[in-house]
């Protein structure tokens, strides 16, 4: 079965590619279909991804689609859905700091984060979509630590480590992210026999 991935993240495509069963291949949607403008404007990171899926539907392929981001507890969730849209333009290293600055003071039993991740799948045989949620714990550290990964990577441990993601690296995140997590949950539902791509 051949799916297209709703992202125009090269990085996002080989990261799920690395996690399809025997028989599953990936592409960009864009490698079928024109770029279509993608306003993510929904409330949840369930809705957003949501949004990618109607935006191609009407190829009639099967379909991947997903949304993330970092939920601090002392921030009341943020930045959450607006992770990306967050300080738009500036570099990592400036939102990360922004973050820390607004972590000032707290301690790190209430620094209490987590990557999420809705990944969502279209079935265009049977029109129906199936989501799943994929969640990796951890907390923000008190500094920017390691060059690996990218986005907020540098800031968030996760739980049972005392390294951040940026100094782990690969081999630790793709085991333990929301991402890895989703979308081997996510393949392991999606019917391989009643879909034919
Ligand atoms: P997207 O919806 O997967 O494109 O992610 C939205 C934003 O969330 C990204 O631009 C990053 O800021 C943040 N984010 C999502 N996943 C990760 C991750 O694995 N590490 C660091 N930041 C992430």
């Amino acid at each position: 079965m051949k799916a297209y991935l709703v992202s125009s993240n090269p990085h996002k495509l080989d990261e799920i590619s690395m996690l399809l069963p025997e028989g599953f291949e990936l592409d960009i949607i864009t490698s079928i279909a024109p770029e279509r403008e993608i306003v993510e404007d929904a409330k949840t990171f369930y809705g957003n991804s949501l949004i990618k899926i109607e935006a191609y539907r009407s190829c009639g392929v099967p379909l991947l689609a997903d949304d993330s981001g970092l939920v601090i507890d002392a921030l009341d969730g943020f930045p959450g859905i607006a992770s990306a849209r967050f300080m738009e333009g500036s570099p990592y290293s400036d939102k990360m700091r922004e973050l820390l600055i607004r972590l000032e003071g707290i301690r790190e039993s209430e620094r209490t984060a987590r990557f999420v991740c809705a990944a969502l799948f279209y079935n265009p045989c049977d029109n129906s979509i199936i989501g799943v949620e994929g969640k990796v714990e951890g907390t923000i550290a008190f500094e920017i630590s390691g060059k690996e990964g990218f986005g907020y990577d540098p800031i968030f441990i996760p739980l049972g480590y005392d390294r951040t993601f940026g100094e782990l690296g690969y081999p630790v995140k793709s085991r333990l992210s929301h991402r890895a997590r989703a979308f081997t949950h996510l393949l392991s539902l999606v019917s391989l026999c009643s879909v034919r791509g």
